[in-house]
């Protein structure tokens, strides 16, 4: 049995603050062990779950968080900035099941360091009419290629934004939020003791869950501002309906996905200049 693991950064036991997860500096690399930990529950857990091949996607940030050699089961790790399919950069209809490890809660969520990909462009993200952060829009992907994704670790933002979606998924609340930059968080040892058994329970019941139900999973995404909105039309499938909203829906649900992810990358510039 084959799982792709999508770990992201902020949703980790203990993180609170950009410093604790972004750049190199000391503060970043101790959060980077507690995103290991918590990365090698999941995988243990999965492998006492049933699984037999563990790949890792690092999605956050620069995307190189973590130490190759130290990740559990042999895993092999994806990382590096620059991937076509960025958070699910790697899955494709060979794997058995998909996890979302150290997700956090949308931009508009009451959630710790809430952001929908880029927090300077994305106001709001939308799969289907439902309001939905990285784990639904990352779903795209997953519902293509017919992956079930069994488990969502990370605040209970982030759990219930993607229980929302994908109902019945396996869950792991690690932290409940106090503000965007505040939580409260189980120590670090009860945190990956918690991924560790929802992550071997959920890898169990692969086999019985269905993939993403996102049909026909229409993206739509509202933006900051109007310049971000009409660079985003540049990209194919991506349409306006208005001054900032944009409507995107590809031939199939992986071209959403990409177009989406062309959106953001495209847009990176403009939003950093407002
Ligand atoms: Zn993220």
């Amino acid at each position: 049995m084959k799982v792709f693991l999508s770990t992201d950064m902020e949703g980790t036991a203990g993180i609170v603050d950009w410093e604790q997860c972004v750049r190199d500096g000391a503060q970043a690399e101790a959060g980077r062990r507690l995103l290991l930990a918590e990365v090698n529950a999941a995988i243990s857990g999965a492998l006492a779950g049933g699984a037999t091949e563990v790949v890792v996607n690092d999605s956050h940030s620069t995307m190189r968080n973590l130490p190759p050699g130290e990740l559990a089961g042999q895993a092999s790790y994806i990382s590096g900035s620059h991937k076509p399919l960025y958070m699910m950069q790697g899955l494709d209809q060979s794997f058995d099941a998909a996890m979302f490890i150290s997700y956090h809660g949308s931009m508009g969520a009451p959630a710790g360091l809430s952001h929908t990909y880029n927090p300077r462009a994305v106001v709001e993200v939308r799969i289907d009419g439902t309001v939905t952060g990285e784990a639904g829009i990352n779903a795209l992907v997953a519902a293509h290629y017919g992956v079930p994704i069994v488990l969502v670790t990370g605040d209970r933002c982030a759990c219930e934004e993607t229980a929302l979606l994908l109902p019945g998924i396996t869950q792991a609340v690690v932290k409940e939020h106090v503000s965007r930059l505040a939580a409260h968080s189980l120590h670090p040892d009860v945190a990956c003791a918690l991924i560790r058994e929802r992550a071997e329970a959920a890898m169990r019941a692969a086999a019985v869950t269905a993939p993403p139900p996102l049909d026909p999973g229409v993206l739509e995404m509202f933006v900051r501002t109007t310049d971000i909105a009409e660079a985003a039309t540049w990209v194919r499938a991506v349409d306006r309906v208005g001054p900032r909203p944009l409507r995107i829906q590809g031939p199939d649900r992986l071209a959403t996905y990409r177009a989406f992810c062309a959106a953001i990358l495209l847009t990176r510039a403009i939003a950093e200049a407002v």
